[in-house]
């Protein structure tokens, strides 16, 4: 991959791809399979490891024909939403089975998946960091910090949570996900071998007063080899959970448990995950994809599943639009807005960010009552949510079910409007854009 020439113009291409992370590399292969000419503009070699390593349900990949993409794949799928105790067989130390696989993405496969697309279709990578973007009705001009020139009929920035052109209607303060993890060896198991936690949500290593504290749960997996992977996590609060409180939850849970580390692998510090990001607005010239563009599901975090099903829809709907030569970037733009942001997934989207706000207000002893509830859903109904998989008919079905199926405490929780929780509702009914 080149550094462009300073003070470079280049012929200008159909897209310009701003990024170099997942989203950059599944729109410019769904674009490049659609036969336009992209460029590819970001600050880091496409070929890099990405930092972070993803997990997806395996159904949700299988049914995009990837299985193979992943490097790990769970069948004893677990989460624990007792309250814990010190007897291992008691009732408040049960599993809920979830009876699905998960899997961890092997993550050089599925960077290779996506640029490899792009090579045979001869996408043209460039290094640099897009500083400066003009519009006009004939093309978009990005500018990099060293004076290059690239211009194209449309930009995409997926250049992630904080977008260096895009514009998001920001007024709510972002509910920001956060995790503190370790991969190490143990002086015993820390999860069932061969064993995957969603969520652990016991609580019994916690004193009274921390219990009243924002609720943290473990994310864990056996990884073989006497290896473990764990993360303890803050669902989603702005403003966010501190990385040294994460730190010290972990430690804590460790110590009750008897557990010792007994050589530590890796550590993960400082991580941020917008959960809440406003759909961005969809007048803009420019298109976004992926954490950008609020693709991120508010409720687990995830998106590359997302990112799989959705690029090669929109790389269609732009290359349509482009067949009108006379089409301006912004009119490009709208019609990529249209697919990417449908009323109906703006819609989904209000009810995901009002749920998120309801489970960021509720207490330790609600969270696990909420979850169990929503576990004991029909699995295609929680699976439908969590990958947002459902139509919009179907979501509110599978929450209606949830309010009927709740305990009271978590009922009233629920009915109870405080804050922003009724205007968020309204976007449900009147979607902003
Ligand atoms: C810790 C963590 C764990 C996650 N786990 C999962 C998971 O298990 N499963 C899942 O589905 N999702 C997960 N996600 C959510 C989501 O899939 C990731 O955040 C994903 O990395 C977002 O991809 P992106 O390409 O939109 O943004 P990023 O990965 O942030 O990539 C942005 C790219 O843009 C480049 N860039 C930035 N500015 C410029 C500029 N001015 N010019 C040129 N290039 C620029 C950067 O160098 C980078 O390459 C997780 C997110 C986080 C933070």
């Amino acid at each position: 991959m080149g550094g462009i020439d300073p003070m470079s113009t280049k012929a200008s291409a159909d897209a310009l791809v701003l990024g170099g992370g997942p989203s950059a590399l599944a729109i410019a292969a769904a674009l490049s399979q659609e036969e336009l000419s992209v460029e590819v503009l970001s600050v880091n070699d496409p070929t890099e490891p990405w930092p972070y390593t993803y997990g997806i349900w395996g159904e949700e990949l299988d049914a995009l024909g990837l299985g193979h993409l992943l490097g790990h794949r769970w069948v004893n799928t677990v989460s624990f939403f007792g309250e814990g105790d010190s007897e291992p067989t008691s009732k408040a130390n049960q599993p809920i089975n979830h009876g699905r696989d998960y899997g961890l993405f092997d993550k050089h496969k599925l960077q290779m998946h996506w640029f490899n697309q792009c090579q045979k279709a001869s996408v043209n990578w460039n290094r640099g960091l897009a500083a400066e973007l003009d519009i006009n009705d004939a093309h978009s001009t990005v500018t990099t910090s060293n004076g290059a020139k690239l211009k194209a009929r449309l930009v995409i920035d997926a250049t992630g949570y904080e977008p260096v052109f895009l514009k998001s209607q920001k007024n709510d303060p972002i509910a920001v996900q956060t995790c503190y993890g370790i991969v190490g060896k143990f002086n015993k198991p820390p999860v069932e071998e061969g064993q995957f936690v969603l969520m652990d949500y016991r609580c019994d290593h916690l004193s009274s007063k921390e219990k009243e504290e924002p609720p943290t749960f473990l994310y864990a997996m056996d990884m073989g080899k006497g290896q473990f992977f764990l993360e303890e996590t803050s669902l989603g609060l702005a403003p966010p959970l501190t990385i040294e409180k994460l730190r010290s939850r972990l430690n804590k849970r460790l110590d009750h448990r008897g557990l010792e580390i007994i050589s530590l692998e890796h550590e993960e510090l400082g991580i941020f995950l917008p959960m809440n990001m406003p759909v961005p607005d969809l007048k803009q010239p420019i298109l976004g994809f992926g954490g950008s563009a609020a693709m991120v599901h508010p409720a687990s975090g995830y998106m590359v599943g997302g990112l799989i099903r959705r690029a090669p829809g929109l790389a269609k709907a732009i290359a349509n639009s482009m067949k009108d030569k006379n089409a301006t970037p912004a009119t490009i733009a709208l019609e990529g807005w249209a697919n990417l942001w449908p009323i109906e997934l703006r819609r989904k989207q209000a009810l995901y960010q009002f749920g998120l706000e309801k489970l960021m207000r509720f207490t330790e002893p609600q969270l696990r009552d909420f979850f169990t509830s929503f576990f004991s859903l029909p699995s295609k109904e929680w699976y439908g949510f969590l990958t947002n998989t459902l139509s919009l008919n179907d979501l509110i079905k599978a929450m209606v079910r949830m309010f009927a199926v709740a305990p009271w405490n978590v009922r009233w929780g629920l009915m109870g409007m405080q804050g922003r929780e009724l205007r968020l509702l309204w976007n449900f009914l009147k979607p902003p854009n």
